[in-house]
């Protein structure tokens, strides 16, 4: 398996950013190589084989990797000594319907899946709180990058201090969408200028939901410095990241963690 290290600028050693890649692609099989995600209809079996490759890459014990089960919510959960504390049922229940983890303990790897949506990881390595959170367009408009900041605040963190970074994730030219879009976005406070172009050829509505995701970080108060955005689009390189828009809805997804080392 092959990861590939985000960058978090002014991030102490010991906090470590990374998004899987699909692997050996296999045109007749959208889930590929290395999927982590257990509920989009890939074999169970070849799930948990992706997990403990990445565990063992990441030095971490399997009940130590923490994902979401998303549902383009704003929820964020927070994973303290509470969640370890109870029973695998009840942890399931406390990940059902979340879009983002924060924590602040050290050792656990926290990550989130995507295809197309925006992977955004978040450290105040001074204050040892980490956060990942996914952002498809609903996610956006609901500002879940600044639930998330607002998460990590109530752990000790400062925005000001707060470096986040975005992995591959669908580009403005390839996320044409209907006008119900923009709207959202526009009602939400946006700005427009910003975030939205309409293709010259079509009449259609594109939105820069990478942008959108950055000016929401600005707003929550982190320094525009601080936040790195993505290197790829996952649509246009699909043989490198999973895609939704190029694969369908029933493909792997891309993984991308966050993880704070013990001292
Ligand atoms: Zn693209």
């Amino acid at each position: 398996m092959e990861l590939e290290k985000l960058i978090l600028n002014n991030s102490a050693s010991g906090i470590v950013v990374v998004q899987t890649t699909r692997g050996k692609v296999n045109s007749r099989n959208a889930y590929s190589q290395y999927n982590l995600c257990d509920y989009t209809g890939d074999d169970a079996l070849r799930v948990l084989e992706a997990r403990l490759e990445f565990c063992s890459l990441m030095g971490v014990d399997l009940d130590h990797l923490v994902m979401p089960r998303q549902s383009h919510t704003t929820r964020v959960l927070t994973i303290g000594e509470d969640y370890f504390d109870a029973g695998i049922e009840d942890q399931e229940a406390m990940l059902e319907d979340v879009d983002a983890l924060v924590t602040d303990l050290p050792g656990l790897c926290i990550g989130v899946n995507t295809a197309d949506c925006v992977p955004i990881a978040l450290a105040d390595s001074t204050a040892g709180v980490i956060a990942v959170a996914h952002a498809g367009w609903r996610g956006t408009v609901g500002k879940i990058a600044l639930c998330t900041v607002q998460a990590m605040v109530r752990l000790g963190a400062k925005p000001q201090r707060i470096a986040a970074t975005m992995g591959a994730s669908i580009c403005a030219d390839c996320f044409e969408v209907g006008d119900e879009v923009p709207q959202a976005f526009e009602q939400a406070g946006f700005d427009m200028q910003l975030i939205m172009h309409r293709n010259a050829a079509t009449g259609k509505a594109h939105i820069n939901l990478q942008e959108a995701n950055r000016q929401v970080l600005i707003d929550a108060g982190l320094n525009s410095g601080n936040i790195n955005m993505p290197t790829a689009c996952s649509r246009c390189r699909h043989q490198r990241y999973f895609s939704a828009r190029r694969l369908g809805i029933n493909s792997g997804r891309t993984f991308t963690a966050i993880l704070r080392r013990d001292a």
